[in-house]
């Protein structure tokens, strides 16, 4: 499964993270995970939780923090960048769906909120960022 995949890889690099730093406990783990990133985060807290406990390391599911990273688009045509949220104003709930599970489709909804151009890309708002880690060194 897709949150398991993440939640590996997020794991190996607390853990990287954590021996470079001479980091015997971990207390606090915050994560920002893109608003278009289609992430279960129940799963993927459950599968944190776990890997962490084979990795010897033992933290809860209340010692993750997780943020949502607001989608940012930017034009290719005239270098304007608009939220996500601001261009879901302009369009139908039907389409706000197709978005939100494919994400590649939103060229075919969205323009630019400037020039009204379809030629733009997405700046921010997926994937996964361990943005800092808190733990003990004794
Ligand atoms: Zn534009």
């Amino acid at each position: 499964m897709h949150e398991w995949a993440v939640a590996e890889s997020i794991v190996l690099t607390v853990i990287q993270e954590a021996e470079k730093n001479n980091l015997k406990s971990l207390e606090r783990i915050t994560l920002r995970i893109g608003e278009l990133q289609k992430m279960e985060k129940d799963i993927l807290c459950f599968a944190m939780e776990s890997l962490f406990k084979d990795q010897g390391y033992n933290i809860s599911r209340d010692s993750f923090l997780i943020y949502e990273e607001p989608a940012v688009f930017k034009c290719n045509f005239c270098g304007n960048s608009w939220a996500y949220a601001e261009a879901l104003n302009h369009i139908s709930e039907e389409e706000k769906e197709f978005i939100h599970f494919i994400p590649e489709v939103a060229h075919g909804f969205l323009k630019c909120s400037s020039c009204g151009s379809a030629d733009f890309e997405l700046e921010k708002g997926r994937g996964v960022i361990v943005e800092s880690i808190i733990g003990e060194t004794c």
